[in-house]
């Protein structure tokens, strides 16, 4: 006999990403019954609450991948999703900035890449441009890019979870529930959470830091391990803030995921600066000197985190000198606004990239979804998965819809 399941489909992460597929599948088939389950008090505690709040516009993205494709269609419909539904954003525009000859090379490869992927209004600028856009900025060549804004990515994430819930009587957004453990049945799953085990016919794992560990309890072999990488910010006092209009970036340095520490102009007026990207003794962990033993030993255990460093030492210890000395943090920023002083910067927040890195060190740049059995793990969403969330969310239920066979 069948057992009688809680919900149809739950999905673990109370996320942008975990809420956006939640939503998306719940608007495609009305019929089911899904459940988001989210271990902290409050949604978007991790990632999604901890970033920049920038809206990426694609341009950075490797032609033809996924992380393009769906920044490119995720910005778009945030952008309607937040007119639709009132939620603070700008399409302010941001500058990427070359202050040396040497980058010239890396910045002419993002503007190609930005022609490639098709994004709108993306233009070449000199000196007297930069200047023009953001008078405080130095810089030899830069790129404009229009359609870049910023937005309350929390705010996103709480008006999905009220529309997954008003979508029918049987949605469920349930905070405080920790999912600890998986039973597995032949037709069903129960999940043990800290309040009680639930029965599901489907699972969607998008546990963001805890992923790799949650598709772990749920018997999957996963290739690649979640390694923490803490982003450091600081943020600009309110008389230094009139240095910076919008959003200002460096070029990227192409051996990295990460886009450099950039200004941005966040929605309440304030400017950040940051983020670093530093090696986390804690997953979770938004101090400086956080530790977690477990969350070490999964990381230190791991040859592919060592090979890793082996490759990148230099870049990593760079960054780690920059965390904790400010004058390092302000000299990379006078790179940009030189006229920056050490009493214009105050620290601020702290954010931590659940990073996927493979046995052979490499950082993973693409998003990973694997499929098992009656579950799909998300099992690396790094930035630009906030910009593109929405069209993750409409992959995910493509995925689900032909996997778990589900009727519209
Ligand atoms: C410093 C920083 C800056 C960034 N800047 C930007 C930016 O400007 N623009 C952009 O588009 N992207 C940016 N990103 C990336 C973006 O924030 C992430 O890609 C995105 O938020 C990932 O969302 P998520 O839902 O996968 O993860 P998360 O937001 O981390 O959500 C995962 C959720 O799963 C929950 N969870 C974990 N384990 C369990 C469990 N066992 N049971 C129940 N719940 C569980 C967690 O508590 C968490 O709430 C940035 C990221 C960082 C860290």
């Amino acid at each position: 006999m069948k057992q009688q399941v809680d919900f149809d489909i739950v999905v673990i992460g109370g996320g942008i990403v975990g809420l956006a597929s939640a939503y998306k599948i719940g608007r495609y088939h009305p019929g089911l019954s899904i459940a988001v389950l989210e271990k902290e008090e409050q949604l978007a505690s991790h990632q999604t609450g901890h970033n920049s709040g920038v809206i990426h516009s694609g341009l950075y993205y490797g032609p033809g991948s996924n992380k393009a494709k769906t920044c490119v269609e995720g910005r778009e419909e945030l952008v309607a999703f937040a007119k639709e539904h009132n939620i603070p954003h700008k399409i302010c525009g941001k500058i990427i900035v070359a202050t040396g000859k040497k980058e010239l090379p890396n910045l002419e490869r993002v503007f190609r890449n930005g022609q490639e992927n098709k994004i709108e209004g993306v233009e070449k600028i000199g000196p007297e441009q930069i200047k023009e856009i953001e008078p405080f900025c130095h810089g030899i060549a830069g790129i404009r890019v229009p359609c870049t804004g910023i937005i309350d990515f929390t705010a996103v994430a709480k008006k999905l979870a009220e529309l997954i819930e008003a979508e029918s009587a049987g949605n469920k957004v349930l905070t405080s529930h920790e999912v600890v453990a998986f039973e597995k049945h032949d037709f069903y799953t129960k999940l043990i959470t800290n309040k009680g085990a639930l029965a599901a016919k489907y699972i969607i794992n998008c546990g963001g830091l805890q992923c790799d560990r949650i598709a772990k309890m749920d018997g999957v072999k996963a290739s690649v391990r979640i390694i923490p990488f803490r982003g450091d910010y600081y943020e600009l006092t309110e008389e230094a803030a009139e240095k910076v209009r919008a959003l200002i970036y460096p070029v990227p340095d192409p051996a990295f995921p990460f886009l450099g520490v950039h200004f941005t102009r966040m929605i309440d007026g304030s400017v950040e600066c940051g983020p670093n990207a530093v090696f986390s003794f804690k997953r979770e962990g938004y101090g400086k000197t956080d530790f977690n033993l477990r969350d070490c030993w999964d990381s230190l255990s791991y040859l592919g985190l060592w090979k890793m460093f082996m490759k990148n030492w230099k870049y990593g210890l760079d960054e780690y000198a920059r965390a904790f000395c400010k004058k390092l943090f302000l000299q990379r920023l006078q790179r940009l606004v030189p006229s920056l002083q050490d009493e214009d910067i105050k620290p601020s927040k702290a954010g931590v990239r659940a990073q996927a890195v493979g046995p052979k060190g490499e950082l993973i740049d693409d998003f990973k979804v694997k499929r098992q059995a009656n579950s799909i793990h998300v099992l690396n969403a790094p930035s630009p998965a906030a910009t593109a969330a929405l069209a993750i969310g409409e992959y995910i239920d493509e995925i689900a819809t032909q996997y778990f066979k589900l009727k519209s």
